[in-house]
């Protein structure tokens, strides 16, 4: 055998299973398709890389959409203090911000990426660029090597698979994992986008893009019934909306409603119908000559109060001893819940992460090996599994790929 581990793929997930691999003594080549690792990780966070989420274990689980109770082992092998430690010694020092969710103090993708690196480097691991998988070899139910696009082969009695999800294509994570494991005997889920932007069928949502509104919730009902709901950050688009807030709420949209469906948006999630229909009661009394849309105008950004009044079919120049109660409670039914219709999402490759891939149900989670080919690993995004926003996909891929180091290979 050439190597006792071959890692496919130089994400966060193969470069920390190669690494880990390689500090048991292992002879660990990492195989990557870019002339570069990371391409991912470079953009994650607006370049600025949230890796990781400092949250308790229970708001950590709670973040997981896919899978939560598989990735178990691997979030307690090697938790968020640990890459925060890892990188600490790699000269990486990490700022903590809101919600749990930890960046380099640096703001620098770039940081990270180097430090993990020189991990590689420490470690042993070669690396070799330029070199992408095109199928894996294996005999009586053992992997036992993987062939090369240029034909060339490589063998070795372990393979972590590493390669990512579908999605951002010009990264190098193109599925071809799933074509490895779907060649070997396993299940794959979907694959599905998640964390990704909806398209939204009303001209006026589109006439709003490039406004950002900082606190909303978002409501998804059937049958009169919240199915889900979500809040924060919400940004109009040239094609419906974005922003942390939605992009949350369509991993659950993707993988539990078809579309199209209703949604709708709370533009004051912090204040009951009541108590906003009392407050714009006062505020009309006080500003009784100033017109509607002025007055809207304190509570909301103007082109959205303009979009709200046209909506409630209220003309916006009236002064605010005019407008009448009823139209002040269409006014406040139209900020409480304001309603989109759906029609669906971007596509996949838009999407911030996979949801689907390969099935939980025949990877050993203790190990992270196959239940069906000795040798083979997987890693990462690869793997059916998925969580919001907020650090909690990078640390699945930390994690996923420590384990699978620390269990792969056998020396030869
Ligand atoms: C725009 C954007 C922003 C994001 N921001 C964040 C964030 O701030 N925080 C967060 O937690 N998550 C974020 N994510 C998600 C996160 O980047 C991924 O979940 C994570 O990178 C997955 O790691 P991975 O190692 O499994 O796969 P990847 O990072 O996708 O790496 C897979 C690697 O495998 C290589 N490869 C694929 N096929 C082959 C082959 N056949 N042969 C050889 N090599 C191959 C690819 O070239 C690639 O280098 C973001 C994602 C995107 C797209």
């Amino acid at each position: 055998m050439d190597y006792d581990l071959v890692v496919i793929g130089g994400g966060p997930a193969g470069i920390l299973g190669a690494a880990t691999a390689a500090r048991k003594g292992l002879k660990v080549v990492l195989l990557e398709k870019n002339d570069k690792l990371g391409k991912k990780l470079a953009i994650t966070g607006g370049g600025r890389c949230n890796f990781t989420n400092k949250s308790d274990g229970e708001t950590f689980g709670r973040n997981i959409i896919t899978n939560g109770k598989f990735l178990y082992s691997a979030l307690n092998a090697f938790t968020s203090r640990h890459i925060i430690e890892l990188l600490n010694t790699l000269g990486v020092k990490a700022r903590l911000e809101s919600g749990g969710r930890v960046f380099p103090a640096s703001g620098q993708s770039a940081d990270v990426l180097k430090a993990l690196q020189k991990h590689l480097k420490d470690s042993g691991v070669e690396v070799r660029y330029n070199s992408g998988v095109r199928q894996l070899l294996s005999s009586d139910g053992q992997v036992t090597g993987a062939l090369l696009s240029d034909n060339t082969r490589v063998k070795s009695l372990s393979i972590l698979v590493a390669t990512g999800g579908a999605s951002y294509k010009q990264t190098g994570s193109s599925g071809d994992g799933y074509q490895f494991a779907r060649q070997l005997g396993h299940a794959i889920i979907g694959p599905r986008p998640a964390l990704v932007p909806l398209v939204v069928r009303e001209g006026w949502v589109l006439e709003l893009q490039g406004l950002a509104l900082d606190n909303v919730m978002l409501r998804v009902a059937k049958g009169g019934r919240v199915k889900a709901e979500q809040s924060g950050e919400l940004l109009f688009t040239h094609f419906g909306l974005s922003g942390p807030a939605v992009l949350n709420l369509s991993s659950f949209l993707t993988r539990n409603f078809s579309f199209p469906l209703d949604l709708s948006i709370d533009l004051k999630p912090g204040w009951s119908g009541q108590q906003l229909n009392k407050f714009l009661q006062e505020h009309l009394l006080q500003n009784p000559a100033r017109s509607l849309k002025n007055t809207l105008s304190d509570m909301l950004p103007q082109r959205l109060a303009t979009a709200i009044l046209a909506l409630a079919g209220i003309d916006g120049s009236r002064q605010g001893a005019q407008v009448t109660r009823g139209e002040r409670e269409g006014l406040v039914s139209a900020l409480k819940n304001l309603a989109v219709t759906v029609s669906g999402t971007r596509s996949l490759n838009e999407a911030i992460v996979t949801g689907g891939g390969v099935s939980t149900k025949e990877i050993n989670p203790s190990t992270l090996e196959s239940k069906i080919i000795r040798g083979l690993y997987f890693a990462g995004e690869v793997i059916d599994v998925d969580a919001l926003t907020g650090g909690y996909n990078l640390q699945i891929a930390f994690s996923t790929g420590y384990l699978s180091g620390t269990s792969a290979g056998n020396i030869q």
